[in-house]
């Protein structure tokens, strides 16, 4: 008999199926609640529509909107959060509170507008408190993300901070070793670093993330 899964951490859990050999997780969406097929959506605005009121997690009691993420359908370049804080849970849309200004001088610094990429969470729907997203709300909410990075198809994807990162990655690496360093999820290229939210608390690390993004910009350039 195999022991219980740990109760700790997505990754853990995660590596406890892995490890007894299991490839795909199908998770129990609450009844009558249709679960989205991988690969089943023929565009973002049909698949903002499949989520529309989604119960399928325990953030759907607290929150005021949905928060999708906006931008470029056809964007060479996305960037991936963590969850809606406050202002985005009010306003329905991606990083438009105080990090998300940050997010978009980090965007022009590369020569982009905002209007130029695609801006997505990893949730969309805020954690109460902004607390940290847990296991069971990252399984129901993923494979949206999935299926938004499928249609966007962008050449590369940013993550912002720790959280995004682990979760795009599936590793619990810290995010001071992965930030800087291409990774690849999915077939596409992932450029980890920090989140700006950090950079406002710690502006002695915007350095770090202008030659992340130069790098991102360079790779962008070239054909
Ligand atoms: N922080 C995030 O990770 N995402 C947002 O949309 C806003 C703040």
């Amino acid at each position: 008999m195999p022991a219980d899964p740990p109760a700790d951490s997505l990754h853990d859990q995660l590596r406890f199926f892995r490890d007894l050999g299991v490839t795909d997780l199908f998770l129990e969406a609450p009844r009558g609640v249709p679960a989205l097929i991988p690969g089943s959506m023929p565009d973002l605005p049909s698949l903002q529509k499949f989520l529309a009121g989604c119960p399928r997690c325990k953030l759907a009691k607290g929150r005021t909107h949905i928060v999708f993420g906006q931008g470029n359908p056809k964007a060479d370049l996305m960037f991936v959060g963590e969850a809606p804080g406050r202002d985005e849970d009010e306003q329905g849309l991606a990083f438009v509170g105080r990090a998300g200004q940050l997010l978009t001088k980090i965007i022009e610094a590369i020569g982009k507008k905002r209007e130029d990429v695609f801006i997505a969470n990893v949730l969309k729907c805020r954690p109460p408190n902004n607390r940290n997203p847990e296991p069971d709300e990252v399984a129901s909410c993923m494979p949206f993300l999935q299926e938004q990075i499928r249609l966007i198809s962008p050449r590369v994807i940013v993550t912002l901070g720790t959280f995004a990162a682990q979760a795009l990655l599936e590793t619990d690496e810290p995010i001071g070793r992965m930030r800087g360093r291409w990774r690849t999820a999915r077939g596409v290229r992932v450029m980890p670093t920090f989140h700006p939210a950090f950079l406002l608390r710690s502006p002695e690390r915007k350095k770090d993330v202008w030659e992340d993004m130069k790098l991102v910009r360079d790779f962008l350039a070239a054909p």
